[in-house]
């Protein structure tokens, strides 16, 4: 714990849900310079633990937020959510424009295709269930519990549905089976998993980062095709990585502490 004595503190707001939160969130605990909120959409039924104050649930869209960011005296905000929350990042932005908050947003690279992939990229999920194909397949679905719509007019296949928590059962494709895991994936599991249910096509979002990329190179050694659901456009222009935005985060800290002395 860094000494807090003569250092006033800055609130951050940090959007989660993902491991870039989580481990955002870490540093920020860890350092007294820092006043840290943690918040969650309550999508996941289990989320992990936070050593920060987590509250939970939407704010009621950007003047929700921005309303929050004023009443708590929020002097920093950083959305960590995942690539396609692209409701909650275009919310991020108007708020902190709205409440004149400095706002950052965090967003892991894309994955790439590699020589050995065999991807078919579709802008969303209407168009990556229409790349199935008219013929029946086995398909293993990574997509979401709640992005399973699209599947259900594709119903001559049979689908393998991996997500956290399990879909409810009107949201399921008719010939489903569900599995619950929750990642970090090896590689040979995932391997397993396609030769166990004989996949003979994965279907998945652009997610980026380690925690689930490892179905994409069991895909490629398998030689199984991947229909990739693109990303929807980013707000703003995001950092990469943790490291960015704890810069960013140690530069607002820096440039608000003089003005909360009132020198
Ligand atoms: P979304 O479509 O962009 O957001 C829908 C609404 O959920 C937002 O307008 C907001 O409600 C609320 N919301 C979203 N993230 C929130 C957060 N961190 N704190 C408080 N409210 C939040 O988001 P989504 O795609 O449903 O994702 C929901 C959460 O799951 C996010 O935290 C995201 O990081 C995480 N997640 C999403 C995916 C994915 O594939 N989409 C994958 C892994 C994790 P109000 O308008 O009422 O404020």
């Amino acid at each position: 714990m860094r000494e807090t004595a003569t250092v006033s503190r800055l609130k951050v707001l940090l959007l989660g849900g993902t491991a870039e939160a989580s481990a955002l969130a870490q540093r920020i605990a860890e350092d007294g310079r820092f006043d840290g909120a943690l918040s969650l959409a309550g999508v996941t039924r289990s989320p992990k633990a936070s050593p920060l104050r987590t509250r939970i649930g939407g704010f009621g869209g950007a003047d929700g937020l921005a309303r929050y960011l004023r009443e708590h005296g929020t002097g920093a905000l950083v959305d960590a959510t995942h690539p396609f929350a692209a409701a909650m990042s275009a919310n991020a932005a108007a708020a902190a424009a709205t409440a004149g908050v400095p706002c950052l947003a965090v967003c892991r690279p894309a994955w790439t295709e590699q020589a050995g992939d065999r991807w078919v990229r579709v802008a969303d999920m209407p168009a990556a269930a229409a790349a199935l194909g008219a013929a029946a397949r086995t398909v293993l679905l990574t997509v979401g519990r709640k992005d399973l719509a699209p599947f259900r007019g594709m119903a001559q296949h049979r689908y393998i549905v991996r997500s956290v928590d399990p879909p409810l059962p009107e949201d399921l494709p008719r010939n489903a089976s569900f599995i619950a895991a929750r990642g970090p994936f090896a590689v040979e599991e995932e391997e397993r998993l396609m030769r166990t249910h004989r996949i003979e096509t994965v279907v998945t979002k652009n997610s980026g980062g380690s925690a689930t990329a490892a179905k994409i190179t069991a895909a490629r050694q398998l030689g199984l095709p991947v229909v990739m659901v693109e990303r929807p456009q980013a707000t703003g222009a995001p950092v990469s990585t943790v490291d960015e935005a704890w810069d960013w985060l140690v530069a607002r800290h820096a440039e608000a502490a003089p003005a909360r002395r009132g020198v």
